[in-house]
């Protein structure tokens, strides 16, 4: 039997709350603050709607402000760049998430620019994403930090492991590559045009899959001992969850630390847009 170390994102993803809401908690003390998320969805997608109530029900969970914006979806995109105005000079504010995708009318992209970079805890903005790519102090998108501190439970030193990231999103896979290269991996990034992936991938110390196919990596992409964080959520036609990785395949056959699909990076990124939210507020203090 192979072995198998199951990296549990909903543990590990707890024990870190648990962790800031003390640091939360002393902060307050200590200067009078307490950090503040405001939520912002625009139409009445039912997954989004999820979404961002479990957002603000963590934040609260950790003693900290939540404003939830619900907007109908037939809202004008100056009427959303007002919002985000009023939000950018509000005090008790900290931290903006517009959650996306927007409804087709509106411009994704002048949205996210006229969040301030300073309250940009999604991490989207074009001068967050270009101080990560300096290896300067920003704000890093949720679900590749939170992908970073679950390999970094597995092994603390990156340095010079093969990272094969795929899938090259401006969310997720873009900046995950980014990230491991700040920490010393060798980063191959493959994508959509990418030729004979397996044989990139049989070649990592870690792969991270983030590319929405169900189960397009196998026990074939994979090297004995790799680590293996899986990013994709697919949902099957039974209304199962799964992700890009055939997980029951890849653990029959090789040793491996790997993320399970539900309960792996989805918890940890939440946790990931709490810290962006109280680290904030600590730059936002006097
Ligand atoms: P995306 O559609 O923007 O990007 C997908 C990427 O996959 C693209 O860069 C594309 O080049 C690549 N790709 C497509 N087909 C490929 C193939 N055959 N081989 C190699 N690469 C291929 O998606 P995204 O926003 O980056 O999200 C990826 C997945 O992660 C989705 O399933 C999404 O639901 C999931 N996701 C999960 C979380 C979480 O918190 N767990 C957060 C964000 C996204």
């Amino acid at each position: 039997m192979p072995d198998i170390q199951l990296i549990n994102g909903k543990d590990i993803a707890a024990a870190h709350r648990t962790g800031l809401k003390t640091r939360i908690d002393d902060f307050r003390q200590q200067t009078g603050i307490t950090p503040g998320l405001a939520v912002v969805l625009v139409g009445e997608d039912p997954a989004s709607q999820v979404y961002v109530r479990s957002k603000r029900k963590m934040a609260n969970a950790l003693g900290m402000n939540s404003f939830l914006h619900l907007l109908p979806g037939s809202t004008s995109e100056d009427k959303l760049l007002k919002l985000v105005k009023d939000l950018n000079a509000a005090p008790d504010v900290h931290g903006i998430l517009v959650q996306l995708p927007l409804p087709a009318e509106i411009d994704s992209k002048k949205v996210v620019e006229a969040i301030d970079p300073e309250k940009d805890v999604d991490g989207l903005h074009p001068i967050n994403a270009g101080k990560l790519l300096l290896g300067q102090n920003g704000f890093v998108p949720c679900t590749p930090l939170g992908c970073l501190h679950l390999i970094q439970t597995v092994t603390k030193d990156l340095s010079g492991l093969h990272a094969v990231v795929i899938g090259r999103s401006h969310l997720v896979g873009k900046p995950m590559g980014q990230l491991l290269l700040n920490a010393n991996c060798t980063v191959t990034q493959a994508h959509s045009r990418t030729r004979d992936l397996p044989a990139f991938t049989r070649q990592a110390d870690i792969i991270i899959a983030a590319v929405g196919i169900p189960h397009l990596i196998t026990a074939e992409h994979i090297k004995d001992g790799a680590i293996i964080i899986d990013v994709g959520i697919n949902r099957l036609e039974d209304g199962s969850l799964t992700g890009d990785v055939d997980f029951d395949d890849v653990t029959a056959k090789h040793n491996c630390a790997i993320t399970p699909v539900p309960g792996g990076v989805g918890p940890m990124t939440i946790a990931m847009l709490m810290e962006n939210t109280f680290q904030a507020a600590q730059n936002a203090a006097p």
